[in-house]
This record gives C-alpha cells, structure tokens and sequence, in this order.
C-alpha cells in the first residue's frame, strides 16, 4: 500500500554536528588520529578517557602531552550537547535533561533509578516525523537526526551521573550506582535513523575502551514498526530488545494512531517481529498505551492476545503504558478498573501482559514534553 508518509530511512544530513570520537569505531579513530599527525595509539587514549573514564576534559587527560591533547580534544572531542536544565521527581530517582545540540536543536533523555537498575530513556531524534496523534513529540515533526555521537552522548553523561552517586540509592541517600539499561523511548523513531542507530548501540555496548561496555540485553530499541527495518536490524547480529509500540490489535484505529500504519500493517509489522524473534531468540515487548474509549475495549485486549499468540508464540510480552496524556490533548488515561481488566484479558488469553510504572509524570516526562515547553 502506498502512503504520502515521507519515509527516508537515513534523512537529511542537514544540522549534523562536527565529527566525534564516539562516531567511530575504534580502528576509525586511529587513523582519524594518524591523520591528525598523531601518534596511532592516542586513538586508545583517548577512547578510555571518553568510554571507559566518562571524561570529555582535556585537562584531565595528562596522559597526552599538552599540545597533542588540545588538538586532538578540539578535533575528535568537540563538545555536542549542552545541558538547558534538569528537572528532577520522585524523590530525586528520576531526573530528566534538556539537552541543546551545536545548532540550537532541543532534545531530551530521562535517567530513572530503581533499587536494582537504572535506565536511560534517551533521544535518536530530534522531532519525530512519525505523527502519533497522542505523543508530544509527534506534534512538531521532524528536525533532524541526531548523530551517532549525539546519541552515544546522552548515555556517557548518565553513565557518569551515576558513577557520580547523584542521585539517591535505595537507602534514600545520594550514592553511586551503575548504569545497567538504555532504552531507545526518548524523542524519535530511530530506525527511522537506522544507521546512525545501529553504530550508537554498537558504541553504547561494545567493550571498554572501544565503547561504553552496556550489554546488548540491557538495551532496548522502540520502534512504531517500520517491518523492513525490524529485519534489518533482526540480522545486524546484536541480542538487543525490541519493543513495537502497536497500540491497538486492529488496521483501522492503528492507521490513525500510528499513521505509518498505512504503509506497513500490523501483519506485516508481526510478521517482522516473528522474524526477529527467530534470529534472535529474543523476547519482543508489545508497547501499547491505554487511552480511555479509544483502545481500551475488552474486545481489544481478547484480540491482541489471539494476534500475537498466532504470529509470535509465546517470545512477547506486552508493556501496558498508562497514557500520560500531553497539553491540549482530547485524549486521558483509562479508568484503573478497566486498565486491570484489560491486564486480565490479554493475560487469560495466554499473552504475558504487565501495566509499565509511569516514572516522571509530574516533570512532563511524557515522550518530548519537556522540549515542547521550551
Ligand atoms: N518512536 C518510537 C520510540 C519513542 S516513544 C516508538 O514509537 O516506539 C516510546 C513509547 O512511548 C512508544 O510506545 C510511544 O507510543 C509511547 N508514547 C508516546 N507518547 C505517549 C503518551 N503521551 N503516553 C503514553 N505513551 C506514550
């Protein structure tokens, strides 16, 4: 089916910061730094302190002697995001960053502290060009791609705020921690975006000093269920998890409520999860946000079940998302009673299904609230 959806998978280089470090491989950077007139090996060098040190300040590179470091700092280190604010909630457990980009774009990651994890929620995108009637960032559109290094970026700087023991552990207090997930549910489609994607979750997994040593199951990629490029990614070899926000069980209200629907139905979007599955053994998470009188039907939940029972077996498991709902918006969260019957449904019809806890609220945490404020 054709749709007047513009569907670029690697769009417009318009805005793209400078060069970074985290753009390359490792082997990119050592001859980014031969290149430079440098010694090959300050390639390693400087990958530990941005990787494995979480440090983006030259001076404390005095491992380089003074000249080299300037320049190659200014080189392959330019600094790319710079914090607007952060607002925090939740006792302090959640905290989540406006970031402005070299060309004043606006973008935005949330850092949530559980007792036995934190996860970063971060941004592939700024804008999305995706047009979910019920997201915020859905509404403004497109700006541009982040780069690889933007992406990789967003996890250094949590990575360190934990390390950094900023925010309160499980006794109340300010303590260190680790950061052990990032999910790909921040602002944008990213396999809209997919090889600037792929290189980030590469950087954001690959070992120490060659990237941030995340592992590939505790990351997470979120996709509105673009079927060419779930098959794409089922075959890049990374043990990822996929989440496909479907929304709803049946074509007609998903055309509407992810409008990419038109282009790729909900069979062909299973039938690439299907195929994910099988290359990866991974489970796959169904997102799927509760709106009141709009999918919330006890009709809906018994289809959703049978659907993915007949295309996915039992490798999925849905994430109900209370809807948050964004300004101006008509739409509002389901009743608490009709959300656990719908829980109780999918699960009666064999499908595991759990509601998602809804960090942030009260800071507009809501997929790009914060950036439309601004
Ligand atoms: N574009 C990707 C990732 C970003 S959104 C995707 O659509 O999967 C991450 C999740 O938050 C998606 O499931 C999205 O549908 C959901 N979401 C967006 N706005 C929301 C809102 N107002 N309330 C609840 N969930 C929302």
């Amino acid at each position: 089916m054709s749709s007047p959806l513009p569907l670029v998978f690697d769009a417009p280089k318009r805005g793209l910061p400078p060069r970074h470090l985290a753009d390359l491989t490792l082997a990119e950077r050592t001859e980014a730094v031969a290149a430079l007139g440098e010694k090959p090996f300050r390639a390693k060098q400087l990958s530990r302190h941005y990787f494995a040190r979480l440090n983006v300040d030259p001076a404390q590179m005095t491992d380089i002697p003074a000249a080299a470091r300037e320049r190659l700092a200014t080189e392959l280190m330019p600094q790319l995001l710079t914090e607007v604010r952060s607002v925090e909630c939740d006792d302090g457990a959640t905290r989540k960053t406006l970031w402005r980009a070299h060309d004043g774009t606006l973008l935005e990651s949330v850092l949530m502290r559980y007792p036995d994890r934190a996860t970063l929620c971060i941004s592939s995108q700024a804008g999305c060009g995706m047009a979910c009637p019920f997201c915020a960032t859905g509404q403004g559109g497109l700006q541009r791609n982040l780069s690889t290094a933007e992406i990789v970026d967003q996890v250094r700087s949590a990575a360190a705020v934990m390390r950094d023991g900023v925010l309160p552990g499980p006794d109340g207090k300010p303590a260190p921690g680790r950061l052990s997930n990032v999910v790909f549910m921040g602002m944008g489609e990213p396999l809209a975006n997919y090889k600037r994607v792929v290189a980030a979750v590469r950087r954001i997994t690959d070992p120490t000093p060659s990237g941030l040593g995340i592992s590939q199951r505790s990351v997470t990629v979120s996709t509105v269920g673009l079927a060419p490029a779930i098959r794409k990614l089922a075959d890049e070899g990374l043990q990822v998890r996929l989440a496909v926000s479907l929304h709803t069980p049946d074509d007609e209200l998903r055309d509407t409520l992810v409008p990419v629907n038109n282009r790729w139905s909900i069979d062909e979007v299973l039938q690439a999860a299907k195929y994910y599955i099988d290359r990866t053994s991974r489970r796959v998470s169904i997102e799927y946000a509760l709106i009141r009188d709009v999918n919330d039907q006890p009709w809906r939940a018994d289809l959703l079940a049978k659907r993915l029972r007949e295309h996915l077996g039992y490798l999925v498991h849905v994430n109900v998302i209370p809807l948050n709902p964004t300004p101006g918006s008509k739409w509002d969260a389901s009743p608490k009673d009709v959300e656990r019957e719908f829980v109780r449904r999918v699960n009666e019809g064999g499908v595991t299904c759990t509601v998602r806890d809804t960090r942030g609220q009260e800071i507009a945490a809501a997929c790009g609230q914060l950036a439309a404020e601004n």
